[in-house]
């Protein structure tokens, strides 16, 4: 019955009716179509869930308008599931015997997988034609110049950076260009620094590609820039060739490199750069180049004055020409370093000290001359410690090998000891270091941490030695002095302590101290009795200085005229204007203000001009012998003469004897300080003192008090 219907492969049969209505099914339609024969049969066509596309239908109408065969009717059917489906039909009219058209009869089979195969590739082609479009995109806007090569050194794929990085023409490259051809291009225009030839810049692939991961090869151009290539072999053979300017990010890592080294605002070696050369220079000593080297430590002074009187602008210009001056006066090879602050620091060639000593004077002197700093004159000094290794030729006595045992480390810390004993020694020293200074820092710094516990732990108290009135005999005040209760050296005098603790700054919270109870003791005295507290040129500096006096004076309710500040001149040596001011601004508050120490600087009188002090102690140097020499009495004389011109009360320190308070007496001094009347005494007897208002035998009374 549908012999004629081969051959197309078949998964069903159908009819129709002359209508058009589906009049037999095969039954293996319903597998496909999921439901049964009789749900499909006696409907019309229009009636199914399937589609054509535009074309099928209309050759399809067609021959049925024509009542002809058709073949090969792709539909697609929404099965039940949800899956779709895709089927293809053909059918021919079918006629009785009399010739009356009795409809169509044809086959059907399932071409789902076909058609998803189709769909497939279609969709895989639009991919790989996007994925080819982006590949473009990017390789054309890498920041990156990218060459593809294949085994046999053929050029296959490059990118428009790679032309501009190398300057060459838009079509200077072809495909299957040989990598030795291009480079030979390359060379041919001077695109390579100088002495590059075609087949040291091949090596360099070919090395570069030699490893089994990528590596990178530095390429510098004629015309300065540096370009990093990067070659990753493939898997197949061949390789990628990457290609980066990388001149900025080389220069600055120099910077960079160059500001770890070096002093921002000298340019000179850092400390950093300093120990490197150091230790490059005394393991070049010890590979056979004989010569010594010294470290000279360089501090300069004055600097802070200068810096705080006129403004940073001018402290960084003098630094700057303080540089300038040390790199003109060392030779060639020696170094100049800025350890920071005002120190300074210079390596040489040098195995001898007074070699050494000689470039530390040459370059004192070179730093103290005048700078003329926008519209100033400035002067400072400096002072020198020196550290020697002798890396020549060994030390025979300690059967120390040359170089052995030395290290820049080392050196730099002796001679920042040096450094330290200089300074100690007065402006513009120079001193070479010797061992000994090693025990005395050991000593000092165990001093300063004891120093710092005593503090915490509250074992300061202070003494009070009385200041006698010579008019009638009296005690009119009393000045108080400081003591360190030591847990093993008992009472450790100031004179031990006040300078360690003036350097590590500890002066601040001690003076403080000191400052707050002796307001506080003196509260408590009769009327008439004032307290003298030494103030440390450090604590005067600090700024709040004024303020703490204040304070202090607040909380103990002492009236401001019942202290006295002792000062000493040094305060007036430096930063003088600040320190003026501050001095005004207490002496308004009603606070005396005294020279300490007089006759012990240099400039005494001078400075006697440049403030109204309320009163001159004179130093005691001058009554030891004032008795016995004409010069001292005579001294003393004059300085008392001069006090009462200006209207200030002069006091003479350090009265043992009677012929000695004959003496003063007899010079004109108003008040008087010293063993004769009695020495410092704890508070309590003091409290008594003066309480009674008794002044003690006239007898020398010694002190014991730990050095
Ligand atoms: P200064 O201010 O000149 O104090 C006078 C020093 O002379 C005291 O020494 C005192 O004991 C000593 N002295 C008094 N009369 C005689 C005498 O007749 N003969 C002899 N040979 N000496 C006498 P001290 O207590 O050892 O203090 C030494 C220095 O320490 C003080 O000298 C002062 O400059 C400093 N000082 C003491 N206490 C403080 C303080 O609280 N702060 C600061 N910044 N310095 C202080
Ligand atoms: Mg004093
Ligand atoms: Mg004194």
């Amino acid at each position: 019955m549908f012999e004629d219907a081969a051959p197309i492969a078949a998964d069903w049969f159908w009819e129709t009716d002359p209508a058009g209505r589906f009049s037999h099914f095969s039954p293996e339609i319903e597998r496909f179509f999921g439901r049964p024969v009789a749900a499909l049969l006696g409907a019309e066509r229009s009636a199914f869930a399937w589609e054509a596309g535009e074309e099928g239908l209309g050759r399809y109408r067609m021959a049925l308008a024509e009542c002809r065969a058709f073949r090969g009717l792709t539909y697609r059917y929404r099965h039940p599931d949800g899956v779709p489906r895709w089927f293809e039909i053909s059918g021919r009219p079918r006629y009785s015997p009399a010739g009356d058209f009795l409809g169509y009869r044809g086959v059907g089979s399932d071409v789902s997988d076909q058609h998803r195969t189709r769909d497939a590739l279609v969709r895989a082609h639009a991919e790989i034609t996007e994925q080819n479009r982006r590949f473009d995109a990017a390789l054309e806007n890498m920041s990156q110049g990218l060459c593809l090569f294949d085994a046999d050194h053929r050029l296959l794929v490059w990118n428009r950076r790679y032309l501009e990085i190398f300057g060459l023409e838009p079509g200077a490259l072809d495909v299957g260009m040989s990598q030795r051809a291009i480079i030979a291009l390359l060379v041919a225009s001077g695109r390579y620094r100088v002495g590059a030839t075609v087949d040291s810049v091949s090596e360099g692939t070919r090395t570069s590609l030699t490893g089994d991961g990528p590596t990178s090869i530095l390429r510098e151009l004629a015309d300065g820039r540096v370009v990093a290539a990067i070659h990753r072999p493939m898997p197949g053979g061949g390789w990628v060739a990457t290609f980066e300017d990388v001149t900025e990010r080389r220069r600055n890592e120099a910077r960079i490199m160059h500001m770890a080294r070096h002093d921002g605002l000298t340019d000179l070696p850092n400390r950093t750069a300093l120990r490197e050369i150091g230790t490059e220079r005394i393991g070049a000593a010890r590979d056979g180049s004989r010569s010594g080297l010294a470290v000279l430590c360089l501090d300069l002074d004055r600097f802070k004055p200068v810096n705080d009187s006129f403004g940073h602008a001018v402290g960084d210009g003098l630094l700057k020409a303080v540089a300038e001056r040390l790199r003109v006066q060392v030779r060639a090879g020696d170094t100049v370093a800025r350890l920071g602050g005002d120190e300074f620091a210079v390596l040489s060639a040098i195995g001898d000290a007074e070699d050494a000593a000689a470039l530390a004077q040459r370059l004192i002197r070179s730093i103290s001359a005048p700078y003329q700093l926008s519209g100033i004159t400035v002067e400072i000094g400096m002072s020198v410690g020196i550290a020697l290794a002798d890396l020549g030729e060994g030390d025979p006595e300690s059967g120390r090998d040359p170089g052995i045992g030395y290290d820049i480390e080392r050196l730099l810390k002796e001679a920042d000891m040096a450094l330290y004993e200089a300074k100690a020694g007065g402006r513009g020293t120079v001193r070479l270091f010797e061992p000994q200074m090693d025990e005395t820092a050991r000593e000092r710094l165990g001093l300063e941490r004891e120093l710092r516990e005593a503090l915490q732990a509250d074992r300061f108290e202070l003494h009070y030695q009385p200041l006698v009135d010579l008019a009638c005999d009296r005690i009119t005040g009393v000045e108080a002095l400081v003591r360190w209760r030591h847990p093993e050296r008992g009472l450790v005098s100031p004179a031990t302590f006040i300078p360690l603790a003036e350097e590590t700054g500890l002066i601040l919270p001690l003076g403080g101290w000191v400052l707050r109870q002796a307001c506080r003791d003196a509260a408590g005295w009769p009327e008439g009795i004032s307290v003298a507290v030494n103030v440390s040129p450090i604590q005067l500096r600090h700024r709040g200085f004024a303020q703490s006096v204040v304070a202090a004076l607040g909380e103990s309710g002492l009236a401001a005229e019942r202290l006295e500040l002792e000062i000493t001149e040094s305060v007036l040596l430096d930063d003088t204007e600040a320190n003026l001011e501050t001095l005004h601004t207490l002496r308004r508050l009603g606070v005396r203000i005294s020279m300490d120490d007089f006759g012990t600087g240099y400039s005494s009188i001078s400075y006697l001009r440049r403030f109204p002090f309320d009163k001159i102690k004179i130093d005691r140097s001058f009554v030891r012998d004032c008795a016995g020499s004409r010069d001292a009495g005579a001294i003393i004389r004059a300085i008392v003469g001069l006090g009462a011109s200006l209207g200030i009360t002069t006091l003479v320190e350090g009265v043992e004897t009677e012929p000695q308070l004959a003496t003063v007496r007899a010079e004109g001094a108003q008040e008087v300080q010293g063993y004769l009347f009695s020495p410092p005494r704890p508070f309590a007897e003091i409290a008594a003192m003066l309480a009674a208002q008794t002044i003690p035998a006239r007898e020398p009374v010694g002190t014991t008090l730990a050095a």
